[in-house]
């Protein structure tokens, strides 16, 4: 688009607030700002039509966005900024689909620890002239898995000009995007958000959502976080969680915190489970890389646990393990709040939510 080529008045930045609507995908408008804010803070609150989004009656419609994250746009480019917000009705409850409330209670009370993240997104590029994967052909099926996970190739990797694109403008945002790779099936892709502290996994990894939506309105594709798109043997996409606190990490942490953290992860394994996104009945069978959905387990370097102790913090000590459990359609500020409060011994907020219903 060619008049993107022209320069705005120095004072002018666009900020395209961003948000969860009422079935857990991502909307955003933009807004004309007369400085450039350095910080969430310094940002006005805005609203928007909760009746057109699942998320209020048409009566008493106004939702309210508060900013919570920026990062640089890497459509418009600077000074222009992304806004991640929250969601309130106009009492100050946070709305249904608001977890980044809930979740920002926790890891105020954990600051001291430093949890860390890493989410592994796994995701599939879905052709929208055939609502199949890409490189799916419309009827029948493509070649058994097996050359295409971290391949090269035409046959072998389907859809690189958008995972790159998309890797790149995470990148210029600002997002700690730590690699993306080709996965086992056809048009699947995988990317990582981490380490990240705190509220920064849940926030980075919406916002990695959203400009992977934004990239591929150019390429007449879809994105699908099903568990499981493809029945068969196909592999599904999970959203793997490493996760670490500071005394997981100091000399000795492994036995002191992480083996401790997963005795705890044992008896909550259902709430974990139950929250951990959906479709994880189809996807953690025991086969392709996955654990049983009905048993914790954790093991060294075992792709068929419910968590894995990575080979360098078995043999160090110390450092971090992975939760395979959370399907690709999690949501990250449910998974970060529930590890920590279930491995840190954090209680849960009893929060009131809002009750405003859509109509139908
Ligand atoms: P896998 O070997 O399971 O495919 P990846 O390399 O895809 O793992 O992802 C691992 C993620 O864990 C990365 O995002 C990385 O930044 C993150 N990570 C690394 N060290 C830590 C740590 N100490 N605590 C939490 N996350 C970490
Ligand atoms: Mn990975
Ligand atoms: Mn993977
Ligand atoms: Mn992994």
């Amino acid at each position: 688009m060619s008049l993107k080529k022209l320069t705005l008045p120095d004072n002018v930045c666009i900020a395209e607030y961003v948000w969860l609507d009422g079935f857990y995908k991502l909307r955003s408008k933009a807004r004309t700002l007369d400085e450039v804010p350095t910080s969430a803070e310094d940002l006005p609150e805005w609203n928007y039509d909760g009746s057109s989004t699942g998320q209020a009656p048409g009566t008493d419609s106004e939702v309210i966005l508060r900013p919570q994250a920026i990062y640089k746009d890497p459509f418009r480019g600077a000074p222009h900024i992304l806004v991640m917000c929250d969601t309130y009705n106009p009492q100050g409850l946070p709305l249904e689909t608001n977890q980044r409330h809930d979740c920002a209670i926790v890891m105020q009370k954990a600051k001291d620890l430093l949890p860390w993240f890493g989410c592994e997104q796994e995701y599939f590029l879905i052709d929208k002239a055939t609502g199949r994967p890409l490189g799916f052909p419309a009827e029948g099926y493509p070649l058994p898995q097996g050359p295409y996970y971290c391949g090269a190739g035409a046959g072998k990797i389907f859809g690189r000009d958008v995972a790159e694109e998309h890797y790149i403008a995470c990148l210029y945002a600002g997002i700690k995007m730590s690699g993306i790779n080709a996965e086992v099936a056809p048009g699947q892709w995988e990317f990582q958000i981490g380490p990240a502290v705190g509220m920064e996994e849940g926030d980075m990894m919406w916002m990695a959502r959203y400009i992977l939506d934004r990239v591929t309105e150019n390429y007449n594709m879809t994105i699908s976080y099903d568990a499981k798109p493809e029945k068969g043997d196909w592999n599904g996409s999970g959203a793997h969680t490493n996760f670490s606190t500071q005394p997981m990490r100091d000399e000795g942490g492994y036995e002191g915190a992480i083996i401790p953290a997963l005795e705890r992860l044992a008896l909550k394994h259902k709430e974990h489970i139950a929250a951990y996104g959906e479709g994880n009945e189809h996807r953690l069978t025991g086969t392709h890389e996955t654990s049983s959905m009905d048993k914790f387990s954790y093991a060294k370097a075992d792709r068929g646990a419910s968590v894995r102790i990575p080979n360098t913090t078995y043999a160090s000590g110390k450092g971090y393990f992975e939760d395979r459990r959370p399907s690709a359609s999690m949501d990250p500020y449910v998974v970060t709040k529930l590890l920590v409060s279930t491995c840190c011994d954090i209680p849960l907020p009893t929060t009131k939510f809002s009750e405003t219903r859509a109509e139908h």
